[in-house]
């Protein structure tokens, strides 16, 4: 929108109050947050700069090059940017900090990056109370020695999504084929595994089938389980422009986050003022009726005569299947699993058959559940049967919380596929062996929570990381610390230290690496929107800080000098143009050279013309039974939630968009009422894994459920099989509790 624009047009309607900047109300200061960064950043404000005007962003997935889009004009940054660009202009610690780790235990991991940048390769024996400095070729060393003699099978590797780029992960993915590793698993594990799998086996593609233009030219987004108000700042922007062309906005959630009830676009002036009503209805569903719910939408849409019968004979299948699977499932019944009441239900569905289809957004509150990819299938039925697919302005959107998550699993980072996300098997594996040069394993490897499960019955040697933090993201994270003190060798590689960092072993050493900003060569990220986006090399020595392409490399060199040839490439230009060859999606990576350059693979629309990767070339219809679940009696479910982070890298101890402070146990009023709580009372909730103390924080929630943040909440997550999602492996991030005084 340029100047003029901002100044002409206004949607009175969508005002969301008179006060201007909705001073005194509770929500963001984003002016003040950026004069904080600002101030953060004193140090080093030429490279701040231009990581801001140059560099894609290591934060969310929406994506952005410098400061500019593909989807809006005008300028695209966000605080959570902000917060993270910290981490790009810290200078290393002193590595004595480290000698005596005892002093650190009990430190946030926002108390650990404050520490800055880990600059050196260090070292820790079991019984030694520190780490001591070593050198990169002791340090590949003990590594290589360690994953020589270690049988693959007993080696894990871990790839965060903590701004690593595509380079990163297909030279991890490839290292670890190369020394027979099949348990190299990255972060889109524990995120969005569950629409990795629903999407493939009903569109027949793993991706978002639209782009971010699309949900500004939407008549309809439904947002399901998703809170791009914290999470994905600037999506805001674009929902604001989207509502100034007429978009109709639902929420699916059990909670109305009040980011998405109203909202405040600093960057544009009519938004800054007044703020922008963001959402027409909210769908208050509870944690776990998703499924009903979209079976009872389907279900009404079918009795409404609303569904696209054309689109469905042309270019689907399965559908009679549902519907007379849905023709035995009573209503009410599904309303009551749903926890939603018949006027709502009717209301979203009026809101689909007045649009004629939507982009439908989903994150978290749909993938990290027992059910998840039935969630995710659930979804798609109701996209299929308004052929919400394929064509301007409707799709299918599992959002991105992290910049590397797409590209990760699509580089082969994965236990579960290889490059281009083909799957792990005996013929694909065989494919990439002749590409290759050197066998590939043809088994599925460990997820990444089986990996802690085998670390802690003494069936792993090696654990070499880059990045992430275990203890932060899994579940039951004192059963998560044991299990990692039992590896004999972990390898911890990363920007800065992490708790887990600390946790004893009998051999641990750390390796500091660089930031996709100071990597050799610059590198490339892939948006949610499927847009593989260049940053720059812009260049920065910190301490003995390497680029993990080269690291991977160094290692497999190592161990298997035969395969040099296919592990020295001269510069990472070398390394796209490899990529390009072997994952074909990615064709014109190797083109990408300076900020700005992209190439979206698959264009604007997937799926176009009903047209569908899969056998059959249609859409899957899905027959699903939703869950039963029964509460005991005085029992809560509680659930897991956001505030103001970055993956679990906490950027705010109080959310500025729910004012709730990082141990807010949120609890509907009646409930609170019922159990004689009132706001700020101290309550310990208590589930079979362990027990949680908190502050009660009032907040409309379908009754005797609760909510508390992650990752602080996740000492109440039961880990183990039959507590993740069976196909996808992504842990249930809920939990049966109860509640007392503390
Ligand atoms: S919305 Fe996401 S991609 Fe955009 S600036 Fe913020 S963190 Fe970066």
């Amino acid at each position: 929108m340029g100047l003029r624009e901002q100044f002409t047009g206004w949607r009175p309607g969508l005002w969301a109050g008179w006060r201007p900047n909705g001073v005194g109300e509770q929500k963001p200061n984003h002016y003040r947050d950026m004069a904080k960064a600002a101030w953060a950043n004193r140090n080093h404000p030429r490279y701040a700069w231009d990581v801001l005007t140059k560099g894609a962003c290591d934060g969310c997935a929406l994506g952005v090059a410098g400061l500019h889009d593909w989807t809006i004009d005008g300028v695209h940054l966000c605080t959570t940017r902000l917060n993270l660009l910290e981490l790009n202009t810290a200078d290393p610690f002193d590595p004595v900090v480290l000698s005596d780790v005892a002093a650190l235990r009990g430190r946030t991991g926002g108390q650990l990056r404050a520490l800055g940048r880990l600059g050196h390769p260090l070292r820790r024996g079991r019984g030694e109370p520190g780490f001591r400095l070593v050198s990169w070729d002791e340090a590949l060393s003990v590594l290589a020695a360690g994953l020589r003699g270690a049988p693959p099978e007993r080696v894990a590797l871990y790839m965060t999504s903590r701004g690593i780029t595509n380079e990163v992960y297909y030279a991890a993915a490839k290292s670890a084929r190369a020394l027979g590793i099949a348990s190299i698993d990255s972060a889109a594990r524990v995120c969005h595994a569950p629409s990795t799998v629903g999407l493939r086996q009903t569109v027949g593609v793993a991706a978002t089938t639209c782009s971010l233009q699309d949900v500004v030219e939407a008549p309809l987004v439904v947002l399901w389980g998703t809170n791009p108000a914290n999470n994905q700042p600037v999506f805001m922007k674009y929902l604001y422009l989207a509502r100034r062309r007429g978009c109709r906005v639902v929420v699916v959630n059990p909670f109305l986050e009040p980011g998405l009830e109203r909202y405040w676009v600093p960057s544009n002036v009519e938004s800054a003022v007044f703020g922008t009503k963001m959402s027409d209805l909210h769908v208050p569903v509870r944690p776990g009726g998703d499924v009903a719910l979209a079976n009872a939408a389907l279900k009404r849409l079918i009795e409404r005569g609303a569904v696209d019968d054309r689109f469905v004979a042309d270019h689907t299948e399965g559908f009679a299947e549902v519907h007379d699977r849905l023709a035995d499932q009573d209503l009410d019944h599904l309303l009551a699993l749903a926890g939603v009441d018949g006027p709502t239900l009717d209301a979203f569905v009026d809101e689909l058959v007045r649009a004629g289809g939507a982009v439908h957004v989903w994150s978290m509150g749909i993938t990290q559940h027992r059910d998840a990819a039935e969630g995710v299938r659930g979804i798609v039925n109701l996209a299929l049967a308004q052929g919400g697919v394929g064509r301007d302005g409707v799709g299918l959107m599992p959002i991105r919380g992290h910049s590397g998550v797409q590209g990760g699993a699509e580089m082969g980072a994965y236990a579960t596929a290889l490059p281009g996300g083909a799957p792990v098997d005996p013929e694909h594996a065989a494919a990439l062996a002749r590409e290759w040069g050197f066998p590939v394993p043809d088994r599925p490897g460990l997820t990444a929570p089986e990996m802690v499960e085998a670390a802690g019955r003494g069936d792993l040697d090696v654990l070499w990381m880059s990045g992430g933090n275990f203890l932060d993201v899994l579940p039951d994270p004192p059963a998560v610390a044991a299990a990692l003190a039992r590896v004999p060798l972990r390898v911890h590689q990363d920007v800065v230290l992490t708790s887990q960092m600390l946790v004893e072993g009998d051999d641990v050493v750390l390796l500091p690496v660089a930031t996709r900003y100071e990597q050799e060569g610059g590198g490339t990220e892939t948006t949610t929107e499927r847009r593989i986006v260049f940053s720059p090399e812009l260049p920065r020595r910190v301490g003995e800080a390497r680029s993990e392409w080269r690291v991977f490399a160094d290692v497999v060199n190592r161990i298997r000098p035969a395969l040099r040839p296919h592990f020295s490439w001269p510069s990472n230009q070398a390394l796209r143009s490899e990529i390009a060859r072997v994952v074909p999606l990615y064709a014109g990576i190797e083109t990408l050279a300076v900020t700005g350059d992209q190439v979206q693979w698959g264009g604007r629309h997937l799926c176009t013309g009903g047209e569908f990767p899969t056998p059959t070339g249609r859409g899957r219809f899905s027959a699903i039974e939703p869950a039963e679940r029964r509460l005991p009696d005085g029992a809560f479910v509680v659930s897991t939630r956001r505030g103001k982070q970055f993956n679990s890298m906490v950027q705010a101890a109080v959310d500025p968009l729910t004012g709730a402070g990082r141990d807010a146990v949120m609890i509907d009023p009646v409930d609170a009422a019922d159990l004689g709580l009132d706001a700020g009372d101290r309550v310990r909730l208590r589930s079979d894994t362990g027990t949680y103390d908190g502050t009660v924080t009032l907040a409309r929630l379908p009754a005797r459920t609760l909510q508390v943040h992650w990752p602080e909440g996740n000492v109440l997550i039961a880990a183990g099989a039959e507590h993740r999602e069976p196909a996808s492996k992504v842990p249930d991030y809920n939990a049966v509790v109860t509640v007392e005084r503390a």
